[in-house]
């Protein structure tokens, strides 16, 4: 499905600046959220697509990337490659409510926990089932060395804000009551910046690509995270990092396909040797190996090869293979066989029911369904 435009998913314009797009986004995310609309997967749907709007023209980098070259430009699945990346929504959705909701769930006011990533890695189906190690190339939003983190300029450090005296919060007078509010001059971090740091702009985090290293356990299939665990992003503030969760994605393969244990494949065998009978080679993950049909194989007919699955990942015994066998009919004949098979074939008239039992029988149910339309 084409995405939408993401201006217009949240309803605004193109030159709508910062404030607009959250107050947008809020209003469809009150709407649409999970929690209000129980076992709506359109309402999920639409609060998918405001939330990844809102990532991206939350963010001025991602926004101007957006602007330049559209979806392209900051959809890192649509170039290709091995692997696509992406953030986490829990992250941006606690930016916009913390505030709403008082803070629940997410701290105001000091260091906070990175968000969690995502990265969808494909693998052939032999490194999946044998395991390997990869390395892969992320983009992370690291703590920023030249301020360790604080955001301020070398040599400074943050201050504590005058307005709330760092707790993050106000108490705001409204007539007979007192509300709690989040702090309006530092945004309820507790502490602001007067000098930021040059690198990170102040945040304490700068995008950087590290390449790591991922051991694929055997047996791995589509579906199986693995989780690396602080390799997430940095928290702001000089926040614990999340957790990299390497989703693992694999490639169809040209020979067998996989269904849980077991892998299937199909060998198609000449007409002779599904006739008279034979032995087979037929490929397993760990080479050729033999396989005895008998005289009189159809079509269809299911051998299994005990232990010639796979080990699946979470322990447990190997699956089977299951060969699948297809007859060939023979093509490019030469006069001779063509000879042989005309010979073979008044033969097999002449015996009938004996040796074609299902041809007989089809046959038979056909005369009788028109026998049964004309009387
Ligand atoms: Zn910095
Ligand atoms: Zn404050």
């Amino acid at each position: 499905m084409a995405k939408r435009d993401y201006y217009e998913v949240l309803g605004v314009n193109r030159d709508a600046d910062g404030d607009a797009i959250k107050k947008a986004y809020r209003r469809l995310a009150m709407k649409f959220h999970p929690d209000r609309n129980s076992d709506d997967p359109e309402a999920e749907e639409k609060f998918k697509e405001a939330s990844e709007a809102y990532e991206v023209l939350s963010d001025d980098q991602k926004r101007g990337a957006y602007d330049r070259f559209g979806h392209a430009g900051v959809d890192q699945n649509a170039g290709g490659g091995q692997g696509g990346f992406e953030g986490s929504f829990g992250d941006i959705f606690g930016d916009v409510f913390g505030d709403i909701f008082g803070g629940g769930g997410r701290s105001r006011g000091g260091p906070q926990r990175g968000a969690d990533l995502r990265y969808s890695l494909q693998l052939d189906l032999e490194q999946a089932v044998r395991g390997d190690k990869i390395e892969i190339r992320v983009p992370i939003l690291a703590g920023c060395e030249d301020c360790k983190g604080t955001g301020a300029k070398a040599g400074t450090s943050p201050t504590t804000c005058p307005d709330c005296k760092g707790a993050g919060q106000v108490r705001v007078s409204q007539g007979f009551f007192t509300l709690q509010q989040t702090c309006p001059r530092c945004r309820g971090q507790g502490r602001m910046i007067t000098d930021p740091c040059r690198s990170c702009h102040g945040a304490g985090r700068v995008e950087k690509r590290k390449t790591l290293s991922v051991r694929i356990p055997p047996g791995v299939d589509s579906e199986d995270r693995i989780r690396l665990s602080g390799e997430g992003e940095a928290g702001p503030m000089g926040g614990p990092a999340g957790d990299l969760y390497v989703q693992v994605e694999v490639r169809p393969h040209a020979i067998f396909a996989r269904d849980g244990r077991d892998l299937h494949c199909e060998v198609p065998i000449s007409y002779s040797d599904a006739a008279l009978g034979g032995e087979l080679e037929v490929p397993t993950l760990d080479g050729r190996v033999k396989l005895k049909i008998p005289a009189g194989t159809q079509t269809g007919k299911m051998f299994r090869l005990r232990g010639k699955g796979v080990v699946p990942v979470r322990g447990g015994g190997p699956g089977d293979l299951l060969c699948r066998v297809a007859v060939e009919t023979p093509v490019n004949l030469t006069p001779r066989q063509r000879e042989i098979l005309e010979e073979l074939r008044s033969s097999m008239k002449q015996g009938g029911e004996k040796h074609s039992p299902k041809e007989t029988s089809w046959f038979k149910g056909v005369k009788d369904f028109f026998d049964g339309l004309t009387s």
